[in-house]
């Protein structure tokens, strides 16, 4: 029983008013930080359908707004929220606001209780094609094998696994040992490359790998500092790659550790340009840009990343011509010419004029930058007001010279200094490279 004073004190109404206080202070707290949340994501939404951005890339969520009940958890379990947004909250269901930022790790799938998103490769509107692969990663052709992110598995443990599970397959081919021919080329030295390849060494095969770029694939053009989320793999030769959460700059210095610990060696700068069964049936010719070799097996492990494309202009081939931007550090106080009217043309001419002594001038050849999202869009504007971009609309790169770049700006000729070029000009996907192989390729209309 309550003492008369005890029960005074309750029904005070001051008393009342000190309980309840904190409980409606923090109610008001979570509205106001679900709001703002959801403003973002109708932000992220519409910036990513102003810029165009709105198909995924690879395998993304679809999610079934009628089982939604909007508990955050998949926002909450994306591994790239943190970076850029991905997934987000709008009227109470879970929607994908930022397609192109999806890279796949399905984490959002897991943590969702009530089974309401499914993983998909494509959109209704867009195919993605995905190459036909059996389980021990053969292709339609028999000798052609194909692992890692360009089969539809996207992320670095899944790529290493099968680059090794791969060569599991490869090295029980008939026909290998033979003195006249290598025994397999190995396409491409990501993740899944260099797994492959160091299960090559292991098994004793003879064989190269080729690398149009620099270790690492993908994760080499990763953004500086990414936080990169894996999961462990093994590595042949070298063991349990035991990374969890890392950085892009770690895991590469990891794999450059293991190139020089294994005596791996890899032909960079070599991009494969066409593979043609020969006549005797039973291996593959492989011609590169830079000569060609007899294989009995090729394995590719190219990604889904493509070739950069390139200008086809005079002077293209030249050592101060680069396809993506690592550091705009190493610009400073040069005269430097960035090609390209997407978000990495624009990254690249922005952060190279905010160093010291630079001259940068960006051409495009459209009248603007619809591509492009609008964060990068006004620093680009606000840049070129202030003198510190020169940015040429409608123009055309026509030929590049030791010192200087020629380019047409609506019919007139501009001759420029020039220390350096910058190619942002998109990718060539590689579906149409498998196509000439004669591999089998399925479009998916998102479906699992
Ligand atoms: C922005 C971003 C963030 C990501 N973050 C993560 C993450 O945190 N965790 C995670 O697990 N995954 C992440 N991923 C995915 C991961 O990077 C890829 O799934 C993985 O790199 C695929 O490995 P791969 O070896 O199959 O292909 P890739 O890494 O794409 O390597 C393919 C290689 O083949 C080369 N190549 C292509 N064509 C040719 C040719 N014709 N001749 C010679 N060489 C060629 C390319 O230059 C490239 O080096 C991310 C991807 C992106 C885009
Ligand atoms: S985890 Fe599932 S239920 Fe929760 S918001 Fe995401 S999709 Fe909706």
């Amino acid at each position: 029983m309550l003492s008369g004073t005890t029960r005074k004190l309750f029904m005070s109404p001051v008393l009342l008013a000190l309980y309840l206080l904190p409980v409606i202070g923090i109610f008001a707290w979570y509205v106001r930080s679900r709001h703002r949340k959801e403003l973002a994501s109708i932000r992220a939404a519409e910036e990513a359908i102003e810029a165009s951005m709105t198909e995924p890339p690879s395998l993304h969520p679809v999610i079934n707004p009628t089982k939604c009940i909007g508990c955050r958890s998949c926002v909450a379990a994306c591994p790239e929220q943190y970076a850029h947004p991905v997934l987000g909250i709008i009227r109470g269901k879970a929607r994908l606001v930022g397609p192109s930022n999806c890279i796949g790790h399905g984490a959002c799938k897991t943590a969702c209780p009530v089974d309401a998103i499914e993983l998909v490769f494509g959109t209704e509107k867009r195919g993605v094609d995905i190459p036909v692969v059996k389980p021990d990663f053969e292709t339609n052709i028999p000798g052609i094998f194909i692992a890692g992110e360009l089969g539809g598995m996207g992320l670095i443990r899944n790529a290493v696994e099968q680059g090794r599970q791969a060569l599991e397959s490869i090295k029980k081919l008939g026909g290998l040992g033979k003195p006249d021919r290598l025994d397999l080329v190995i396409v491409g030295a990501g993740p899944a490359g260099i797994a492959a390849s160091l299960g090559a060494i292991e098994a004793k095969l003879r064989f190269v790998t080729l690398e149009q770029d620099s270790l690492g694939g993908t994760v080499a053009h990763f953004p500086r500092g990414k936080l990169v989320m894996t999961r462990p793999a093994i590595l042949p030769i070298v063991g349990k790659m035991s990374f969890t959460e890392t950085t892009k700059e770690k895991l590469l210095g990891y794999w450059q550790g293991v190139e020089r610990q294994t005596g791996l060696s890899i032909n960079y700068k070599e991009r494969v340009t066409s593979i043609s069964r020969r006549p005797d049936g039973a291996s593959f010719e492989v011609k590169t840009t830079k000569g060609s070799y007899v294989s009995r097996a090729v394995l590719l492990t190219i990604g889904r990343r493509g070739s950069p494309r390139q200008l086809g202009v005079p002077g293209e081939k030249s050592a101060k011509v680069v396809y993506r931007l690592i550091d705009p550090e190493q610009y400073r106080g040069r005269h430097v010419l960035v090609v390209g009217g997407g978000d990495s043309a624009l990254e690249a001419a922005h952060s190279i004029a905010d160093q010291a002594g630079t001259t940068v001038t960006l051409s495009y050849r459209s009248p603007a930058f619809s591509r492009a999202k609008p964060k990068n869009r006004d620093k680009v504007a606000q840049l070129a007001e202030t003198g510190r971009l020169n940015v040429m609309m409608n123009s055309n790169v026509r030929e590049i010279r030791r010192d200087s770049v020629v380019i047409d700006v609506e019919g007139e000729t501009v001759i420029l200094p020039n220390q350096a070029v910058i190619v942002c000009a998109g990718g060539i996907l590689p579906t149409g490279f498998l196509r000439e192989v004669g591999i089998e390729v399925e479009t998916k209309y998102g479906t699992a």
